[in-house]
């Protein structure tokens, strides 16, 4: 499960917003009374998913949405680079 790189929260899952626009029919019907009703959407692309934990854009494409949630946490180096920059303290 990868970390978001923003708040570094674990991710299960991410979020994505559709910005659609919505038109409705306002007209009287035949007691006179205002009626209105949907009667289409147009929903646009979107190419933002949002971290579901502080709701920042951390993926602007698919592929990035899928390496987001496979990837291991980078941001902890692994021990063999740990050894490299700190060598053991050797008392000779
Ligand atoms: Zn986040």
């Amino acid at each position: 499960m990868g970390k978001c790189p923003k708040c570094g929260e674990e991710l299960d899952s991410l979020n994505q917003i559709c910005e659609a626009s919505v038109f409705y029919r306002w007209y009287l019907n035949k007691e006179g009374k205002m009626m209105s009703e949907m009667v289409e959407t147009d929903p646009q692309e979107s190419t933002e998913w949002l971290c579901p934990h502080c709701n920042e854009v951390i993926a602007t494409n698919e592929e990035q949405v899928e390496q987001l949630l496979q990837s291991k946490d980078k941001g902890i180096p692994d021990l063999e680079t740990i050894k490299e920059v700190y060598p053991p303290y050797q008392d000779d």
